[in-house]
């Protein structure tokens, strides 16, 4: 969770909602401020953009989970190697050599369970709630009107027709 860091091209007051990392939201914020409605294209609609490329469940970020076990792996053993050798228990840099010991060992660990959520489906089932939230956003059709304004492209399905 981050706080996001735009602010309001009318008054300046900074956009303080929270959000998560992958950005997902309406692209149309309304400054707590002054009330000005302007874009944010640093969010993302994934009904209309699609997930974030990070959050994808596919083969290069899951070869990326695998590299990154592998190489925290090799730091993990080559630190614990090194703890071995030097034999030095008390030493003056005995608390880094822990201290890079446990965050490459929770590396190796964050590596493999990011690969099993990806491999389970629950990133996919995590995307599709976004999605859905999104869907949802769409089916105002002030919210579309409001996006297309501001030029961006919206899917035909999500376009009611004028009576
Ligand atoms: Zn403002």
């Amino acid at each position: 969770m981050d706080g996001n860091e735009t602010k309001c091209p009318c008054c300046g007051a900074p956009d303080k909602e929270v959000h998560n990392f992958y950005k997902y939201g309406s692209l149309i914020r309304v400054c707590k401020n002054c009330g000005e409605k302007y874009l944010d294209r640093s969010f993302r609609e994934p009904a209309i953009q699609g997930v974030h490329p990070r959050a994808k469940n596919n083969y290069k970020n899951n070869f990326i989970c695998i590299i990154g076990a592998v190489i925290f792996a090799v730091v993990f053993a080559a630190q614990a190697l090194w703890f071995y050798k030097t034999k030095t228990p008390f030493g003056y840099d005995t608390q880094n050599q822990i201290g890079v010991l446990i965050i490459s060992a929770g590396a190796v660990i964050g590596c493999i369970l990011q690969l099993i959520y990806n491999k389970l489906g629950y990133m996919d089932k995590y995307n599709q709630r976004f999605i859905a939230e999104s869907e949802r956003r769409l089916q105002d059709p002030e919210y579309v009107k409001e996006l297309l304004a501001f030029g961006i492209y919206v899917p035909k399905k999500y376009i009611k027709k004028e009576k």
